[in-house]
């Protein structure tokens, strides 16, 4: 596709933004704060939130059930959570905010000790610290190191640590089937299938604003609901679902709808998921996209996290918080149609009637088409084979996510595979595309954020950015209105310096 239908009626707007998740959202909160009118914000879906996305288990929205994000990863000037106190949301406590592992068992109900997989933890927790430190150290001394998997590396060293510390072999055994579990956990931490796939020299790369993580309060969507209630409700237009964007106009960017709508605008900032462009990028830009901008598509990656909450009448049989279960597995391969549950990495009590069940990659992937019922049956064998108790009850209610077979995610959230750099492909990812010595279309969400990826944190400032960057781009024109608003307003301000004004 690549001209407009003359004969096709389109809708002007200074600025489109396309999506509505927590960079869409926060790019329009941005733009409605430095007094911005003509905004149109295209969502594909008929819902706001994208990645965020909470159920309520009662009327007062008080008990989250998060689908989505659910954790705030470091609070110090960490810009969403200065908003939730700001502007006062409601608090409360309720579900876990850590991967610790209470009780942790064999399939075939061995139970094992916390010393052996606190052992195993403690030393893949020394190894994670080691990619932080080696990260540090070639961005100080502009060295990379060549490009391999976390798993690789992590797997070499946990094998001498083995043979040194390693105990008799049924220990060994068991220790190489508690790192196993712990490298599945990680790819629930990256959001990948497997730490084959992530690079070793840019793990350390994803950072977090310090201090401890916490759960939303009353759920992630408050944020959205919160954002949503800041902007003009005409702004947001349901089922827009962009499938071109024709941008080397010498007037305006022409946007088309897969239902046939067409959009015109001088700015895009375009929030659409990693996964999804990396689907359809050749037809979704006209003229097709730099190559440094494909490059970039291409190598960064987000791969599946899907959770699944298994509801009963009561939890009797689940003791502690938290269950880790050890499978019998042959390296890192499964037969996925049969054993798909074995990358469940962990178990956790959100309420006391409901239980989390997290599962990625290709496993998350066939569960997503499975019967929930059927899924339900499967975990109770597991249940009653490993916890040694045939008279544990089938859940009442089985509820799973589809990530990946939502057209406008096509995953969970990205990270840096083998062969990418996350400063010059994320960079890359976040940069505009300019026609005639002007940025047309800005590009924001959780993948273009040098540090804070994959995070609600991330998409939430990029989504700022973008819109200072538009603003900026308005200011030049002679919007002095505009210029006045972004050097008084307080929230602004902070980005403002940060990001737009020159050092
Ligand atoms: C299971 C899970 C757990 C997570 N846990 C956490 C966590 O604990 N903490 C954390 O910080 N993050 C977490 N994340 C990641 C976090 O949810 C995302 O990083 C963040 O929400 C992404 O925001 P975004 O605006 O970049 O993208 P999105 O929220 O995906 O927004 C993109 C929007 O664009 C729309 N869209 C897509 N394609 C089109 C199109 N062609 N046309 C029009 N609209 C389109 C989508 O419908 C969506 O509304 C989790 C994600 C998942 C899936």
């Amino acid at each position: 596709m690549s001209t407009v239908d003359q004969n096709q009626t389109s809708q002007y707007r200074q600025t489109i933004i396309i999506g509505s998740g927590t960079a869409g959202l926060s790019a329009a909160y941005q733009l409605q704060k430095l007094g911005c009118k003509s905004v149109f914000i295209l969502e594909g879906s008929n819902r706001i939130g994208g990645r965020i996305l909470t159920e309520y288990l009662d009327k007062d929205l008080t008990q989250p059930l998060e689908m989505g994000a659910c954790w705030m990863h470091g609070l110090q000037e960490n810009p969403v959570y200065e908003l939730a106190q700001r502007e006062n949301f409601p608090s409360h406590t309720g579900t876990i905010l850590s991967f610790d592992i209470g009780t942790c068992v064999d399939e075939h109900g061995l139970q094992i000790s916390s010393d052996l997989h606190h052992e195993v933890d403690e030393f893949f927790e020394s190894l994670l610290q080691d990619t932080r430190d080696l990260f540090e150290y070639q961005q100080q001394n502009n060295t990379q190191i060549s490009s391999t998997s976390i798993h690789k590396v992590f797997l070499e060293k946990f094998e001498n640590f083995v043979n040194l510390n390693g105990g008799d072999q049924e220990t060994r055994c068991l220790k190489l089937k508690l790192l196993q579990r712990r490298f599945d956990q990680e790819t629930g931490e990256c959001g990948c299938q497997s730490m084959e796939q992530v690079s070793y020299s840019e793990f350390g790369s994803y950072q977090r604003p310090k201090g401890p993580d916490m759960e939303f309060p009353c759920g992630y969507s408050t944020l959205i609901r919160f954002l949503c209630s800041q902007i003009p409700q005409n702004w947001i237009q349901f089922d827009q679902f962009v499938e071109n964007i024709l941008w080397d106009q010498n007037d305006r960017v022409h946007i088309t709808c897969k239902n046939g709508n067409v959009y015109e605008c001088d700015y895009v900032i375009c929030t659409i998921p990693l996964a999804v462009m990396k689907w359809n990028y050749k037809s979704l830009f006209t003229p097709p996209l730099p190559t440094w901008k494909t490059e970039a598509i291409q190598k960064m990656d987000m791969g599946t996290v899907d959770k699944i909450y298994l509801f009963y009448d009561q939890l009797d049989f689940f003791t502690g918080d938290s269950l880790a279960i050890v499978y019998d597995r042959e390296h890192d391969t499964l037969d996925i149609k049969k054993e798909w549950y074995k990358k469940i990495f962990l178990f956790q009590k959100v309420y006391d009637n409901v239980l989390l069940c997290w599962i990625t990659g290709d496993e998350a992937i066939f569960c997503e088409q499975l019967d929930e019922t059927y899924i339900g049956d499967t975990l109770t064998n597991l249940f009653r084979k490993s916890l040694k108790n045939p008279s544990i009850p089938t859940p009442t209610k089985v509820v799973r996510t589809q990530w990946f077979s939502n057209p406008c995610a096509k995953g969970s959230y990205s990270y840096v595979p083998v062969g990418a750099s996350s400063w010059q492909h994320i960079q890359d990812l976040a940069k505009p595309l300019i026609f005639n010595n002007m940025s047309r279309v800005f590009f924001a969400g959780e993948h273009t954020h040098t540090r804070y990826y994959s995070t609600v944190t991330g998409a939430f400032i990029t989504g700022q950015t973008q819109a200072l960057y538009v603003a900026q781009q308005l200011i030049s024109n002679n919007d002095t209105e505009m210029l006045a608003k972004a050097n008084t307003d307080d929230f602004t301000k902070i980005q403002w310096k940060r990001e737009v004004e020159p050092p």
